[in-house]
């Protein structure tokens, strides 16, 4: 039989989406290449996805459910059918629903596939289950609350506008490795005769590209942005017909916090040359459409919010806005396109529970109490090498009293703690002819990823 294409996209946690050909041979996935039709993305994949088969077929793929038999941690397990798993996590969450409640049960989970259905199908099962709710807040919502201070809910401009500007600031964002379609757009224009600079905390690939780069203390972000503000008010570089016609709040934001970020005091929290940010002030406030790309790095500290709000808030003091090419970039999100209760499905929910933040998950495991987490399902995510305070997670996940339940295709740092690791399930047309899985694998005999 001929082989065929099929045209797919990829779910990975990435701002690109990229346009995937797929080649399919007797019901095989055999090579999956980037789609050149696909508008952004234009047939280029990085490295996750470039010959994503491989991955679909790895023989270190787990292939069927699998049931602790050592120590917690130690990452021994033997198979069981699925039946048997079914009936095991059953027995088990009735008896702890039984004991402490349905709150007792957390589920976690967060951007293993962005999928929209995929992503979500977990949602329905949980609220009717009456389980603690999760607060999804470990990446994007502190850039997400830092962009909605300033624009409220007005999308993001397309990065194609970048392709008009002449200063592209590539702000906290390493783009040669995590945004690589909109570093052609920068390429692009600086053909065109645009000038590039990245704002970072150390020297990183995306360096290559840029004319200049400015290196800054971590979470100094914030301080520079109002640095560069005070100077455009000091020197009389704001666009005021534009901020008087569209800017609210800038009187108080030039009157009360901009006078104590002046070059000295900017210059001690950043690390920058006083020189340096005065000019990057005057090439800003010179520049015909400046265009900012903010990375999430800013975002992941304390103040990460308040950084990413102080950013946004630059392009409107020179009236970039209203310009070709002009203002500021820090994602775009098609989650609010969709009506999103038609698959999470929150009427389901009969109770009112509580509510975990994931980033605080290593005190959740030991300390909540009223009652204490007695089991933790995990999907679309790897906590014991990803959420913060790890060793406060993994001193959680090594409770014996804790029943995990891990779904996952290979055996991660997170399914190694597990009491049940649920595999996503091969088509049967796809299962290669003889497995490679081991009958019991060991942390020793699972191979890493
Ligand atoms: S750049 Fe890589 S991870 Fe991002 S969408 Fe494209 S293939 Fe997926």
């Amino acid at each position: 039989m001929p082989s065929e294409i099929k045209r797919s996209v990829c779910p990975y946690d990435c701002p690109d989406s990229c346009g995937l050909l797929v080649e399919i041979e007797n019901g095989r996935a055999i090579k999956v290449s980037g789609d050149p039709e696909h508008p952004f993305t234009r047939g280029i994949l990085c490295g996750k996805m470039n010959h994503y088969e491989r991955t679909v077929h790895s023989p270190r793929r787990l292939t069927e459910p699998l049931m602790r038999c050592g120590k917690k941690g130690s990452g021994e397990f033997r198979p069981i059918s699925w039946s048997e798993a079914i009936e095991q996590i059953t027995i088990r969450w009735r008896a702890i629903i039984g004991t402490f409640g349905p709150e007792a049960i957390l589920p976690y989970s967060y951007a293993g596939t962005m999928g929209i259905l995929q992503r979500n199908a977990g949602h329905p099962f949980f609220y009717r289950l009456g389980a603690s709710l999760l607060e999804r807040g470990i990446c994007t919502p502190a850039k997400a609350a830092g962009w909605e201070a300033v624009m409220g809910k007005t999308p993001a401009p397309h990065p194609d506008e970048a392709l008009h500007s002449d200063l592209i600031i590539l702000w906290s964002t390493n783009a040669a490795a995590t945004n690589l379609h909109f570093l052609q757009n920068v390429r692009q224009a600086k053909k065109r005769g645009a000038k590039v600079w990245m704002i970072d905390l150390y020297r990183n690939q995306t360096a290559a590209i840029a004319d200049r780069s400015f290196y800054v203390r971590p979470g100094s972000d914030g301080a520079l942005a109002l640095g560069l503000m005070h100077l455009l008010v000091r020197d009389q570089l704001c666009d005021r017909s534009f901020l008087s016609a569209q800017v609210q709040g800038f009187n108080a934001l030039e009157e009360q916090i901009l006078p104590d970020y002046d070059p000295v005091v900017v210059s001690r929290i950043t690390g920058l040359p006083e020189a340096a940010i005065e000019e990057m002030a005057q090439a800003y406030a010179a520049a015909r459409a400046p265009f900012i790309s903010v990375g999430g790095g800013v975002s992941r500290y304390t103040n990460g919010a308040m950084s990413v709000r102080s950013i946004v808030a630059l392009p409107a003091l020179v009236g970039a806005w209203a310009k070709k090419g002009g203002g500021c970039f820090v994602g775009t999100s098609t989650g609010a396109a969709f009506d999103m209760t038609r698959i999470e499905r929150q009427d389901l929910l009969k109770s009112n529970p509580r509510t975990i933040n994931m980033s605080r998950l290593g005190s959740a495991l030991t300390e909540l109490n009223d009652p204490p987490v007695k089991s933790l399902y995990i999907y679309h995510s790897n906590p014991a090498a990803v959420a913060p305070d790890q060793n406060r997670v993994l001193e959680g996940l090594a409770r014996e009293d804790l029943f995990t339940v891990v779904h996952e295709r290979f055996m991660t740092d997170s399914a190694r703690y597990a009491d049940m690791i649920f595999c996503c399930r091969r088509q049967p047309h796809l299962k290669p002819a003889t497995s490679t899985v081991p009958t019991v694998i060991t942390a020793s005999s699972a191979p890493d990823l």
